[in-house]
Formats: C-alpha cells, sequence, structure tokens
C-alpha cells in the first residue's frame, strides 16, 4: 500500500474514535459472552462471524496506532500493520455484519459492534472496496434530491396512475384526493417506498382514519446508512427534512423501512416536528377508535419478526403486536422476541450487497425460530427483513407468509 493511501485510511480512522468509539476498542474482556448472540455464528459455527471476532481486526490496528503499547512495543501486544491483507480480512468481516446490535444486547460493556464495524466500513470506502450496488443506489438518491424538479414531475405522474388505482379499489374513499401531494401544513408527512405496496396500504388506512396527510417526493430508503457513510446519510435525510420543513408539518411517518426510522429519528432528529414509523401512526389510530377493524378478514395464526433497527435499536416493540391483535385473536410470539428477537440476516443492505447462499446460510437459526412459532403468516416492519423473510421461507421450505403489518391492518379495515 503506498504510504500516502495510507495516511490517509488512518485519519480517517483518527477521524472515527470518539469516546464512545475508544472506550469499545479499549475494554473488551474476551469473556465471550456475544458469541453466541450473532445470528451467523449461531447458524454456522464459525468462529470468524462472532462479534469479539468481527471487532479484532479492527482492535489490532487501534492498538498499533493509538495505545501507548502499540506504538512503544507492538511485539507485545496483537497490534497489526494496515496493509491490503488487512483490509481483506476486515471486508469479511465488515460487510457480514448485519448492524443487529443483538451482541450488544448480551456485552457486559455495552460494547457496540456496530459502531467499530463504521471503523471499518469507512475505511474501506476511503479505499474505493464497499460493496458498489449500495454506493450506486446511495448517489440515485442523492441525484433524486438534487434535480429536485425533475424527481417530483416524475414522482407526480407515477401517483396519478396510482390515484386511479386506490380509487377503483376502495370507492369508499373516492371522491377526494387519496394520494395527496404538497398539502401545507399537514399533520403527517408519510415517506414511502418508490413501490405501490409501500403507499397503497397507508393510504387506504390514512385516509379511512380521516388523516391530514401528505406523500413525501422522495423515498424513505437510506443506501448511505447501509454502505456506512455518513455525508451520503446526511445528504439522503436532508431531501426529506427540507420538504418537510417546507410544508411545514407536524409530524413525519416513516413506512416499513427500519433504518430510514432509525437513522432519521435517532441519527438526524430531533427536529420541530416529531419523527414515527408508520406502525406507531397506525396504533394510534387503533387506539384512538380512528379506523375499524373486523378480525374474521385476516385468517390464520399471526406472529411478529422484531426489526432489529425498530425494535431494539429503534425502541418500537409494542407498537405493531398492538396492530395485530387488532387484526387477529391468533397472535403468538416468537422466541425469543423483542431486543432478543434473531436478526433476520438481511439487514445493513445484506439483502442487496451478500450473496443469497450466505445470507441464507447464516440465516439457518432465522428460519428454526420462525418454524417452531407455527404461524401460518409471519408479519414485520420493515423492508428489508420482508425481502429476506420471504427468501427464508422458499429456501426453507416453511409453511408461511411474509406479511407487513400495514397490509394486514389494511386488509381488516372495515370499509
Ligand atoms: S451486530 Fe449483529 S451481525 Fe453484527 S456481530 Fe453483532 S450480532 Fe452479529
Ligand atoms: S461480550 Fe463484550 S467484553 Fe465479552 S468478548 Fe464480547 S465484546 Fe468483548
Amino acid at each position: 500500500m503506498e504510504q500516502n493511501e495510507k495516511s490517509s485510511l488512518l485519519k480517517l480512522m483518527s477521524d472515527q474514535l470518539s469516546r464512545s468509539v475508544r472506550m469499545y476498542l479499549d475494554n473488551c474482556a474476551r469473556c465471550g459472552a456475544c458469541v453466541e448472540a450473532c445470528h451467523a455464528y449461531a447458524s454456522t459455527g464459525e468462529a470468524r462471524y462472532t462479534a469479539v471476532g468481527r471487532a479484532q481486526n479492527i482492535r489490532r490496528l487501534y492498538e498499533n496506532y493509538h495505545t501507548i503499547t502499540g506504538k512503544a512495543a507492538p511485539w507485545l501486544s496483537e497490534a497489526v500493520e494496515l496493509d491490503e491483507l488487512w483490509m481483506d480480512k476486515v471486508y469479511e468481516t465488515a460487510f457480514t455484519c448485519t448492524g443487529c446490535r443483538r451482541c450488544m444486547v448480551f456485552c457486559p460493556f455495552g460494547i457496540d459492534t456496530q459502531q467499530i464495524q463504521t471503523i471499518a466500513k469507512s475505511l474501506l470506502i476511503g479505499a474505493d472496496l464497499e460493496p458498489k450496488p449500495l454506493t450506486v443506489r446511495a448517489k440515485d438518491s442523492i441525484a433524486k434530491g438534487v434535480n429536485s424538479e425533475a424527481t417530483r414531475a416524475k414522482f407526480a405522474k407515477q401517483m396519478d396512475q396510482l390515484r386511479q388505482e386506490v380509487v377503483e379499489r376502495w370507492t369508499a374513499e373516492a371522491g377526494k384526493d387519496v394520494i395527496p401531494l404538497d398539502v401545507q401544513g399537514a399533520n403527517v408527512l408519510y415517506v414511502s417506498m418508490a413501490e405501490a405496496h409501500s403507499i397503497l396500504p397507508a393510504a387506504r388506512i390514512m385516509n379511512a382514519a380521516g388523516e391530514s396527510w401528505s406523500l413525501s417526493y422522495y423515498e424513505a430508503v437510506n443506501f448511505g446508512a447501509f454502505v456506512g457513510n455518513r455525508s451520503m446519510t446526511e445528504q439522503i435525510c436532508q431531501r426529506i427534512i427540507h420538504e418537510a420543513e417546507t410544508l411545514k408539518v407536524k409530524e413525519m411517518a416513516i413506512c416499513e423501512c427500519g433504518t430510514a426510522f432509525r437513522v432519521m429519528k435517532h441519527v438526524m432528529g430531533p427536529f420541530d416536528f416529531n419523527v414515527i414509523t408508520l406502525v406507531q401512526l397506525l396504533e394510534r389510530y387503533i387506539k384512538q377508535g380512528r379506523i375499524k377493524l373486523d378480525k374474521s378478514k385476516v385468517r390464520g395464526r399471526i406472529t411478529y419478526h422484531d426489526p432489529c433497527q425498530i425494535a431494539r435499536n429503534g425502541g418500537v416493540y409494542e407498537a405493531p403486536r398492538t396492530c395485530l391483535r387488532a387484526v387477529t385473536d391468533d397472535f403468538v410470539e416468537l422466541q425469543p422476541n423483542r431486543c432478543l428477537n434473531w436478526c433476520c440476516g438481511g439487514g445493513g443492505g445484506l439483502v442487496i450487497a451478500a450473496e443469497p447462499e450466505f445470507r441464507m446460510k447464516t440465516s439457518k437459526i432465522k428460519a428454526e425460530q420462525l418454524k417452531a412459532s407455527g404461524a401460518d403468516i409471519v408479519a414485520t416492519a420493515c423492508e428489508m427483513c420482508y425481502a429476506q423473510l420471504n427468501e427464508l421461507v422458499d429456501e426453507y421450505e416453511l409453511d408461511m407468509k411474509v406479511e407487513f403489518v400495514s397490509n394486514l391492518v389494511a386488509q381488516a379495515l372495515v370499509d
């Protein structure tokens, strides 16, 4: 590795060393409490997938360049040089971590392996070695914000087609703007994915609740966060924040996309407006009696997969359960659940960046957990989980359907 490149990568590393990250790197007791916590290790038994194993590459580099022992007597420590070999090893461990933080729950020091992996990811980005599908999508999202007039015109045209579909399917709500755009002073700015499945059920429910809402021109998903690029993450969020501020909305509801919600609320916020995830909005309508649901419309036993970024990392546990208990009397919990739920294995952008074979192999424990529930439907509240769970159901031949919470609530609506 050229000296110039090495120096600039080491500078990138120094920039990431906040007080909390230093604490995480200095304090691992090698107790092994995190070993069984990682779904990838629990599914494969491969030590390189343990949280402590993944962090070790970064810890050794940190020892070499940032600790007294490493600098003065590297032979007394496990310090390593930054070189191509290190970059290869760290790619393998950084971009196979979903950032689910299950390991952190088990660690007596609360060591955040996801944050440690952010160092590795920023060095890989610096060396132009990150997974390109994620960066390409992140750049595309940013370009939509830069060319906002063209984006808005194209999006408005697509919504004209969807409006027709909503009116045809749900005539009860016809007669008013069923997918409103640019509503000044709306209560809710709904930030969806670009596809109809993320817009139609939410539109139907918000209209049935008599909500004052406006659909965002920008899709929620944040590929900058998946790739671990802070600047791209912020640029992608800023397009939506600017829209919310311009419309002066009271609240921003993020669709069922865990990372988009966590980043907007817990990394970018707080703002003058509130940020919630769609399932929290649906819970409110149910609790306030603003929508009526008929439990006979959804058949079969339902279970719920807590998305890591909504539940463990986002703090939202009860809202989706309230929604599901309102559509069925036959709800069962996965075991374990809530903050101990197993990651689906597709988060952190792995659904896009990692090979299906790897994702299926490292999520065997998830498939076993789903099967043991005996449910006919596994509901979730995250796009990445939805995609990964569908692949798992096929791969492990589980007799079960995957559904979004919002779609089940929309199905149960009494017109
Ligand atoms: S954050 Fe999740 S995927 Fe990453 S090491 Fe911890 S348990 Fe494993
Ligand atoms: S549980 Fe925490 S302290 Fe123990 S090995 Fe894992 S990261 Fe280190």
